[in-house]
This record gives C-alpha cells, sequence and structure tokens, in this order.
C-alpha cells in the first residue's frame, strides 16, 4: 500500500578492503616519471635510487644506516644471519603474526620459541618472554602487529640481562612510535616490508633493514650480495636479496607522502573508535587499543568481536559488499609445517581466541566519510542497531 514509489537507485558501489587505485592516483605523474628515469639509465639493480632510498629510510627512522633487500621476509632471513642466528639457537616470538615472522627463524635452522600475546594489543606479552629465556636464546623477534609497537621496554631489560638481541618485524608498522622514537630503531636490526599493500608499498616485493651498528650495516650490505665484499671476493656465503632500482624510485616518490597517509588511516580509525562508542557496540566489538606512549599506524583496524559472533558479522558485511579479512586465522604454533616443533592447542590461548575473533575492517587514507559510513552502517545493523537514522524529515501536512 505504498503510494508514493521511491526512485530505485543502484546498489552503492562495493568498500574495498583496500584501494591503491585511487592513491596512485594522486602521484601518478610522479610515479611514472621516477619509472622514466630508471629505464632511460638502464641501471636496475641496486645503485642511485637504492642507496638514495636507503639514506632516506635511515633519516625517517632516524636510524644510522638502512639496506635494502628483496622482501621484508628477507630481511628477517638476513638480519638473522647477520647475528649469527643458525641451528642450535632459539628465537623468541609470537605466534599471532604473519608466517614469515617463524618461517626465517626455521629457514635459518634456528626454533622459534613461541610465547602468548598480550589480549589488549596483540603483540607479544613482556612477562611470557622473560619465562621463556634459556641459555640458548639467541634473539627476541617482537612483531609490531597491524602497525602499533610492541612493549619495548621490558624487552629491552630482557635483552640486556641475557646479553641477547632484538629483531624488529616491522613489516606493518613504518612509522609507528613508541614513546616518540620510530620503529627501526627499537632494537638491534628493524626489518621492514614494501610489499604493496603494507603503509609504505612498492610496486613488487621490496625489503629494508635498519641498524645503528657499524659492522651489522656492513654484514648485511655484502649478505644481500652473495657475501662479496667487492671485486668477487667473497668472504662468507651469502644470498641473492637486492631491493630493485624501479622500486626504490618509486618508493622514493611514496616515502614523501607517508606521514599524510598514516595520519589519514589514523583520523579515520578514531571515526571507527567515536562511532562505535555512540552506537554503543562496544558490548559487541572492541575497537583497538592503543598502548599509552604508542603511536599507532594503523595497517590494520581491527576489532575483536565477542560473543563468537564473527561470522555473523562477515556474513553481513558480505552482503553489502564491504571488504574485511582475518588477520590471521590460524597460529602459528598449530601451522602443519610446524608440526615438529611439537606445540599443541590450548598452549596460547590468547592467540588462539583471537584467531578466532580478529576482524579487519577498511582504512586506508582515501576511504573517505561517505564509504566509511556505509562499514559503520552495515556494522550496527549486524548487531541489530540502526546507525545514525537516517530520517528524512517531511514538512507536516497541512490540516486542509
Ligand atoms: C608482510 C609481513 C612480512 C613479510 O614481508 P614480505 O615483504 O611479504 O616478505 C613479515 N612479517 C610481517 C608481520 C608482515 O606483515
Amino acid at each position: 500500500m505504498s503510494q508514493a514509489t521511491l526512485p530505485l537507485t543502484s546498489p552503492p558501489a562495493p568498500v574495498p578492503l583496500i584501494d591503491l587505485v585511487e592513491q596512485f592516483e594522486t602521484q601518478r605523474s610522479e610515479v611514472m616519471e621516477a619509472v622514466e628515469r630508471v629505464f632511460t639509465k638502464q641501471s636496475f639493480i641496486l645503485g642511485d635510487e637504492v642507496s638514495g632510498l636507503e639514506d632516506e629510510i635511515a633519516s625517517y627512522c632516524d636510524s644510522r644506516f638502512a639496506v635494502g633487500c628483496a622482501s621484508g621476509t628477507d630481511a628477517l632471513i638476513l638480519a638473522l644471519m647477520a647475528l649469527d642466528v643458525g641451528p642450535g639457537d632459539e628465537v623468541i616470538t609470537s605466534p599471532f603474526t604473519f608466517f614469515a615472522t617463524a618461517s626465517s627463524i626455521v629457514r635459518m635452522g634456528a626454533r622459534p620459541v613461541f610465547v602468548d600475546i598480550d589480549p589488549l594489543t596483540y603483540n607479544l606479552c613482556p612477562e611470557a618472554v622473560e619465562a621463556a629465556v634459556t641459555t640458548r636464546t639467541k634473539a627476541i623477534m617482537p612483531v609490531h602487529l597491524y602497525g602499533q609497537c610492541a612493549d619495548m621496554q621490558p624487552l629491552w631489560r630482557v635483552a640486556v640481562r641475557h646479553g641477547i638481541s632484538i629483531i624488529e618485524d616491522a613489516c606493518q608498522a613504518i612509522g609507528a612510535a613508541y614513546n616518540s622514537r620510530r620503529t627501526g630503531v627499537l632494537g638491534t636490526i628493524g626489518c621492514f616490508s614494501f610489499f604493496p599493500t603494507k603503509n609504505l608499498g612498492g610496486a613488487g616485493d621490496g625489503g629494508m633493514m635498519t641498524t645503528d651498528d657499524p659492522d651489522l650495516n656492513a654484514r648485511l650490505r655484502r649478505l644481500r650480495v652473495h657475501g662479496d665484499v667487492g671485486r668477487y671476493e667473497h668472504i662468507e656465503v651469502g644470498f641473492n636479496s637486492r631491493l630493485d632500482a624501479l622500486q626504490a624510485a618509486v618508493l622514493r616518490v611514496k616515502l614523501k607522502k607517508l606521514d599524510e597517509w598514516s595520519h589519514g588511516r589514523q583520523t579515520n580509525a578514531a571515526r571507527y573508535d567515536r562511532s562505535f562508542e555512540e552506537l554503543g557496540l562496544p558490548g559487541h566489538i572492541s575497537a583497538p587499543y592503543t598502548q599509552p606512549g604508542n603511536t599507532h599506524v594503523y595497517n590494520q583496524y581491527v576489532v575483536r568481536v565477542h560473543e563468537g559472533r564473527r561470522g555473523e558479522l562477515m556474513e553481513h558485511l558480505k552482503a553489502d559488499r564491504i571488504g574485511h579479512a582475518v588477520y590471521y586465522p590460524v597460529p602459528l604454533h598449530l601451522q602443519k609445517c610446524f608440526a615438529a616443533l611439537g606445540y599443541q592447542p590450548g598452549q596460547f590461548p590468547e592467540s588462539e581466541r583471537a584467531c578466532q575473533e580478529v576482524l579487519a575492517l577498511p582504512i586506508y587514507a582515501e576511504l573517505g566519510e561517505e564509504r566509511q559510513n556505509r562499514v559503520i552502517d552495515s556494522v550496527a545493523r549486524a548487531f541489530g542497531v540502526a546507525a545514525e537514522p537516517k530520517v528524512i524529515s517531511l514538512p507536516m501536512r497541512r490540516a486542509a
């Protein structure tokens, strides 16, 4: 019995979890010029573009040195090798992270020793790290998950007390800070990834290591080129893991905008936080928690969904064509390839619970209010809450 026919509109476009096209359009000519510069010179491996980026990243992180390599995974592997981590050694790390954190340790022949996470930050629990130290512990590998620094102060105490190194897995956290110090200088070696979806993403794979130690700098530099110290003099066996000049040239253009993009992510995160709070959603979902003293750069905006309702929320988002993802659905101690390490289900309850409850929502800088409102609206409706009821107030009909 509806008399007024509402105009039929086509369904709104999907909201992707991440969209790199819009970002590229803001820099298209500069990026293409940089690519052209490399092609004109026909100099594709290392060279001026790479050393230029290394200087700029060192200055950005306030580290003495930065060394480019082929990926974030390789950065972790090269860092472990430069610190002589190998068979018989243990490296303490988190089971709630991307696979490469632990696989790099295994790849070097060492043993990853997993400890549980803090349920609020999802980062390594410092007390658990302390308790896991043995005479074989060679390093701690904290992960700055989703773009927030691990709690470093207590880890530094453990490292100094036991004479062990810290390798930062900062792959998701370029520009994040811990008490005003940026990632890359919070440990012995910092490792970064330029995978396209990271906050500073290249046009393919790429990575970087940072350090203040001149000897480690020299060793990382030779390890990425077959242990060559120049003129085919190989003083140890390394890898072939170099950063392409093309990647460096593109990344140098993008680095100029990194802080602006991080700020955009932070603004979006604050809007989500506020809206979820105002809508009374905290009973259903918990917004990300930022530890005091931390600057979060939100490589991911991850909520925790309570009451076992994540699947339901995901169905709802899917129907509304809103991008979302679970980082990560399986904790590393339960991955098949690590079965030989002997871990059992139930050993790291917070990591296992996080795998069941976390959900990432779109956070990229170019998201914009209109699309973000659709995400908020969809989440709210999934829990039976009306998001900002869009009441169209009609003028009261006058009595005839
Ligand atoms: C992306 C990522 C890596 C690996 O980086 P790649 O460049 O893809 O090799 C390692 N650790 C974490 C936490 C990551 O997010």
